[in-house]
């Protein structure tokens, strides 16, 4: 393998950490958007139906103040016809009670339809108020958690890029440019392994030429088809036993 690509090859797992670290972090504040966005879209519910009482509350001041005239004007007409002598005067009078009687049954159906849209908009209100309470007090344990979560995210973050950083001073200045620039479009393994003439970050196959400038790493070679970095992999077979041998170590250790 070409000497270059060792260092960076080893800071390219430390970016593909810190990327799915970055995708979990992103993951977690939405999460917490959403808990406050549920909230506040239940406050704002709540103080609209408030809004929406107190304008009911308004018109049935409104109501009761036409309803209690009604009733004064009944009690005049019945005084002014208890004076009366003649029959055609005491009649339109009866004609103007019976009147304002019927205007005082629309104005009591008004203000009972009224006391039915105060009663039933509170219930609304009560229900929204004690959702957002119950939402708020469950949301606070997960809220908390994805705060804990986050900052042991950056705190991760903090190590790889410490490692990071001492790693970058050791990779040769051309070949990292290259790598960065890459990465930055890709945001996915750059510098890959041709597997069997096969292009391991696009699957795409190459030729026999290609894949011996590879074998023999005495430059940079790129994919003709993804732009990634190839390199050779010495012995597919070694390189097995090693990944099988570390994981049997693992495992002893867990044990
Ligand atoms: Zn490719």
């Amino acid at each position: 393998m070409l000497e270059a690509l060792k260092v960076i090859l080893e800071v390219q797992e430390l970016d593909m950490k810190m990327i799915q670290l970055i995708h979990l972090k992103r993951q977690r504040q939405k999460e917490l958007a959403n808990i406050n966005a549920n909230k506040s879209s239940l406050s704002e519910r709540a103080e609209e139906k408030q809004r929406d009482i107190l304008e009911i509350k308004k018109m049935i001041r409104l109501a009761e103040g036409e309803h209690g005239e009604v009733l004064e004007r009944m009690k005049k007409l019945e005084s002014q016809q208890a004076s009366i002598k003649k029959v055609e005067e005491y009649n339109a009078i009866t004609h103007e009670i019976s009147s304002a009687d019927r205007e005082r049954l629309a104005k009591e159906q008004r203000l009972s339809d009224l006391y039915d849209r105060q009663t039933a908009e509170e219930e609304i209100l009560k229900s929204l108020n004690e959702s957002l309470e119950s939402t708020t007090e469950s949301c606070k344990v997960l809220e908390s958690e994805i705060h804990e979560s986050i900052g042991q995210i950056n705190d991760e973050g903090r190590i790889l890029k410490g490692e990071r950083d001492a790693l970058v001073v050791q990779a040769d200045p051309d070949a990292f440019k290259i790598y960065e620039r890459l990465l930055r479009n890709k945001k996915d393994r750059v510098v890959v392994p041709l597997e069997s003439r096969c292009c391991s970050g696009c699957h795409i196959m190459l030729t026999a030429q290609h894949e011996n400038l590879v074998r023999k790493g005495e430059r940079l070679v790129f994919c003709e088809h993804c732009s990634r970095i190839h390199y050779w992999q010495e012995s597919k077979a070694i390189e097995d036993t090693v990944v099988a041998t570390k994981q049997r170590r693992k495992r002893t250790t867990k044990v």
